[in-house]
């Protein structure tokens, strides 16, 4: 067998994605490698489709107890003899693993990294022909990474005591310099491979949303997407349990999981939720670490994160499948405030001293202001997250919230020398919303109480709504005209770049959406998303798509396993495609490969069969055929 027969066979794929060939390529001639990949990319498949080419067993090192679990049944799925062993095993159970690893009837081997370096592991591992040792999550080496974990140096160790050193490959999705050398060093790779793929998802569509009613807008696009599987991540405990409350009363098909549930709920939810009984969850960031739930169609942040890397991985769960998915993250100021005080009051870790935690919390507050002016550009979204990462961009990306709107430059020079005015003449004495009151000429009771009418800006800028002057101010902060105090308060004060302004050498201008009608607005995220594969489906197709879906629900409930394990959204809807009608045929499907047509082809080709009373028709939009040459819609 070859790679390619091996990612046929077993995975169902017939290409490639770019640099796992590079890759195993490199792992098959027995070079180390380093592969720096984004979530989603297709990591596995790099040290899976070498494992299963080598005469020996490989072993994986990975931290996350579910994220084995997951990856062990899916192989399983596959037709691959593999194992985990870690502390949710019995003694008994770890120890009739090793022996029937010893026997040779595993080729892939999961474990954590303690139990490296128990008796009973180094016997087992002394004495068996050991191809290939795979670090997971290769960043946990590193002490300058976010999860270092100690245990993680036992592997260095470990390889040492072997008797003929195994090809090592590691793999990561973190990708800052510091951590790659770290990486290289600390695990002692010889002259690797490395390989850094872009960060870039391009099946994700980003945005940034300000609605009003953060509530409706949630309940709207659930509704817009109903029988899809979503994610909603919200800042705190409190906002998933009103959120969760709120989409149930729905009658949404939703489940939640945050810290303060005990570990059987948590369980349980996580179960409903990858099993699609619930495919709706509302969760902390508590949620989704070892998660590889494929079909997720998007994930909605309901508060601002505290940073960038949090928001690309929590957003990267969206469409691992590589169908189009959406990111959508709703603002408001006031998320700003909160994180905020969640950084400040963060328990400080005891084994700093008081210098290390300032420059922690300066960086805490670097990321803040990072992601907050992600919300705030109103340039393209994914050049503004690669950029963040480190990646050079040419162009904007056409395919994100800022780059579908339509915008107008306004010169605000004049406007801002008036707000800069009433800041100094209230000597930096309030904040956003009397400033704002003041500018406008409200004359409600606590303006009347802080004399603004005496003020010569008392109305200066009437013509606007309030919103817009916030909008203005906001502005301002960003450009470090104005300056807001980090405490309660959040007082509007001048800052660096104030004087520059008042006195007529930097012109300030703002980039506002054209003004649209309300419906057209709406209308844009409800078909952001259009283009995906089942959208060419006419209307029998879809039909055909929904008895498929069906079936694949009856058949993972008969095996207890998640429905993408059965097959993906898009292997349904190639065979909505193609027809097939022969094992011939079933096999040109994506995401079919032997061992799969083996345990379900059969039951598939039935029902479409029948469904087509034998004969064949097409039933989706555009040219092609239905088989063999369908291929050109997934390439
Ligand atoms: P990572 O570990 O990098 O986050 P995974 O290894 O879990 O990503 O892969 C993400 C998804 O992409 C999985 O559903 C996997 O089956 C799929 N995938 C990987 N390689 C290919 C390929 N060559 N063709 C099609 N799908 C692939
Ligand atoms: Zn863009």
């Amino acid at each position: 067998m070859d790679k390619y027969n091996v990612l046929k066979t077993y995975f169902g794929y017939d290409t490639f994605r770019e640099g796992q060939e590079l890759l195993i390529d490199s792992i098959r001639s027995g070079r180390d490698v380093l592969g720096i990949m984004p979530t989603g990319a297709g990591k596995s498949i790099c040290y899976q489709v070498p494992a299963l080419l080598f005469p020996g067993i490989t072993l994986v090192v990975s931290p996350l107890i579910s994220l084995m679990k997951d990856q062990v049944g899916a192989l399983n799925q596959a037709g691959v003899h593999a194992a985990y062993i870690n502390s949710s095993l019995s003694e008994n159970q770890i120890r009739t693993a090793l022996k029937l690893a010893a026997a040779g009837r595993y080729k892939i081997i999961y474990v954590a990294p303690e139990r490296l370096e128990t008796r009973e592991f180094l016997e087992f591992a002394k004495g068996a022909e050991i191809s290939m040792v795979t670090v997971d999550e290769a960043h946990c080496i590193s002490q300058w990474g976010q999860d270092f974990r100690p245990s993680y140096l036992k592997i260095v160790r470990f390889i040492r005591e072997l008797p003929v050193r195994p090809v090592v490959s590691a793999f990561t999705a973190t990708a800052t310099a510091v951590v790659k050398e770290d990486i290289q060093c600390v695990l002692g790779l010889r002259d690797p491979q490395v390989l850094l793929t872009g960060f870039d998802r391009k099946n994700l569509y980003f945005a940034v949303e300000k609605p009003k009613k953060k509530d409706g807008f949630l309940v709207d696009y659930i509704g817009n997407h109903s029988g899809e599987s979503g994610i909603i991540y919200c800042a705190t405990r409190k906002n998933v349990e009103k959120v969760h409350g709120l989409l149930k009363q729905q009658g949404l098909p939703v489940t939640r999981y945050h810290a303060g549930l005990t570990p059987e709920e948590r369980k349980v939810n996580q179960e409903d939720f990858i099993y699609d009984r619930l495919p709706l969850m509302v969760a902390t960031n508590a949620f989704g670490m070892g998660i590889d739930k494929s079909n997720v169609r998007y994930v909605i942040h309901y508060n601002m994160p505290q940073s960038m890397e949090n928001y690309y991985q929590e957003a990267g769960r969206a469409g691992r499948d590589g169908e189009l998915s959406e990111c959508i993250l709703l603002y408001s100021p006031q998320d700003v405030m909160v994180n905020r005080f969640l950084i400040e009051n963060k328990e400080p870790n005891p084994e700093y001293g008081p210098e290390e935690l300032l420059t922690l919390r300066e960086q805490d507050e670097k990321r803040l202001n990072a992601m907050n002016y992600y919300c705030m550009t109103t340039g393209c979204l994914r050049e503004y997250i690669l950029r963040y990462f480190g990646e050079k961009v040419t162009a904007a990306c056409g395919n994100c919230s800022n780059c579908r709107k339509e915008f107008v430059t306004l010169d605000m020079t004049q406007e801002a020398k008036k707000i800069l005015f009433c800041v100094g003449e209230c000597r930096g004495r309030y904040g956003i919303n009397v400033i704002a009151g003041i500018l406008c000429g409200h004359n409600t009771a606590k303006l009347r109480e802080y004399g603004a009418q005496e003020r010569e800006s008392y109305g200066s800028l009437k013509e606007l709504t309030e919103s817009r002057v916030k909008q203005m101010i906001q502005h301002m902060v960003l450009e470090e005209i104005l300056f807001v105090t980090r405490d309660k308060y959040a007082l509007l004060k001048a800052g660096p770049k104030a004087r520059e302004v008042a006195e007529d050498r930097l012109p300030v201008s703002l980039r506002l959406p054209k003004e649209q009608p309300r419906e057209k607005e709406n209308k844009t995220v409800k078909t952001a998303a259009k283009n995906r594969k089942s959208d060419i489906l006419n209307s029998r197709g879809l039909n055909l798509f929904d008895k498929l879906r069906e079936l694949r629900l009856a058949i993972a409930r008969e095996e207890g396993v998640p429905p993408y394990l059965v097959f993906s959204d898009k292997t349904l809807v190639d065979l909505c495609v193609k027809l097939p009608f022969s094992r011939e045929e079933m096999l040109t499907v994506n995401g079919v490969g032997e061992h799969k047509y083996k345990k379900y082809g059969v039951r598939f080709q039935e029902a479409i069969s029948d469904y087509m009373g034998g004969k064949k028709e097409k039933l989706y939009f555009g040219e092609q055929g239905f088989v063999g040459d369908g291929k050109a819609l997934f390439s």
